[in-house]
């Protein structure tokens, strides 16, 4: 079993990488354990046939100074790019409605939304396909055991998974009772994701539509509209549909050919070609947005113990920025 780490960090989405990076900065050994290949979490993005669609978090916004900072220094880069400010909203008995007026900017990376998570924890240790499945204390630090029977341990820990699946963790871990009630009590929302494309259709004049009171979606995004492209050639739509939380619950364990026949009729009400697509992917996620998040940005279950992400403090990809660097601060050494 490893043991020279200072802190693990179950989980490579934004709060697990922006600790990560953090410590790493302060000089602390770390690693972060992540259980699919790929970086960012629900900052999601899939590659097909050379596109890049976004299938998670679609944008982002910022009211939070440092994480403003590092926008400011991605956009210098050309690293995020200003996508909107605000987009239209449908309903069924008004139609469009444009935009409010003074609508704050949302971020999009040209690249893809898990390109932040790269920039975030650029050069952070990452073992990926590495399934933490239990937590246990070891002495003064903690253990973690892996899918594959392997283990690590390390002064710290930082559990970024969405809360449930960080409550599994602690299965084995004696917490306090409030600790273990407040973390009971933070729920997600469900949804379904449809990417799909349409080669014969130009790119709409909308960056997205936000569905009003819809029984079925509640977002429709012009997912090309966001990549760089040579103005010259004309790019082909690709539509993102989420299913509201009250659909996505009601249909969680459905087919999901079935659920997306169901989503892209219904963006064919709004949107009337949208209906037939050349392709399309469909994509359940269990726990989508933080419901119901804590106020707190982190919390500290014991000596260096710590439950962080979107389940806490603000939720969304600022909150699991603004948790990470909640985290890293909980467990960095205070004699530097
Ligand atoms: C459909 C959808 C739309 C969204 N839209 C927006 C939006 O427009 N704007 C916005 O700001 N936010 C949006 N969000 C929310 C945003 O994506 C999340 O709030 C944010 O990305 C959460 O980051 P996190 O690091 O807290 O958690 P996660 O991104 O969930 O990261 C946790 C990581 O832990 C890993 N993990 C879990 N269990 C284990 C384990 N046992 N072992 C090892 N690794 C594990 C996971 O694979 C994951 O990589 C959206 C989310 C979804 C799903």
């Amino acid at each position: 079993m490893t043991s020279d780490l200072d802190t693990l960090i179950v989980g490579a989405g934004i709060a697990g990488l922006t600790a990560a990076a953090e410590l790493r900065a302060q000089g602390q050994r770390v690693l972060v354990v992540e259980k699919s290949h790929g970086l960012g979490g629900r900052a999601a993005t899939r590659r097909r046939d050379g596109l890049r669609i976004d299938h998670g978090a679609q944008y982002v916004t910022v009211r939070d100074p440092r994480l403003q900072a590092r926008v400011d220094g991605w956009l210098t880069n050309g690293d995020v790019a200003v996508w909107s400010h605000g987009v239209p909203s449908w309903d069924a008995a008004g139609g469009w409605r444009a935009p409010a007026a003074d609508a704050h900017p949302r971020y999009v990376a040209p690249e893809g939304m898990s390109a932040l998570a790269k920039l975030l924890g650029a050069g952070v240790p990452v073992e990926r396909e590495a399934r933490a499945t239990a937590v246990r204390a070891d002495g003064d630090g903690w253990s973690v055991g892996l899918a594959d029977g392997s283990g690590r341990r390390s002064r710290s820990l930082i559990l970024t998974p969405p809360v449930p699946q960080t409550l599994e963790l602690l299965a084995g871990v004696a917490l306090a009772e409030d600790d273990r009630a407040a973390l009971a009590s933070v729920r997600y929302a469900p949804s379904f994701a449809v990417m799909a494309g349409y080669p014969d259709v130009t790119l709409p004049d909308w960056p997205a539509i936000q569905l009003r009171e819809h029984p079925v979606l509640s977002w429709i995004a012009n997912d090309a509209g966001k990549r760089r492209r040579d103005p010259a050639a004309p790019a082909s739509a690709v539509l993102v549909l989420h299913a509201t939380a009250v659909y996505a619950r009601a249909r969680f364990d459905d087919p999901l050919d079935a659920v997306g026949d169901a989503m892209l009729a219904a963006a064919a009400e709004v949107v009337p070609w949208a209906g037939a697509p050349a392709w399309r992917d469909v994509h359940r996620w269990r726990y989508a947005l933080a419901e119901t998040p804590l106020p707190e940005p982190v919390r500290v279950l014991a000596p260096g113990l710590v439950a962080a992400g979107d389940g806490f403090g603000g939720a969304r990809v600022e909150g699991a920025f603004v948790s990470g660097l909640a985290a890293a601060e909980a467990v960095s050494d205070p004699l530097g």
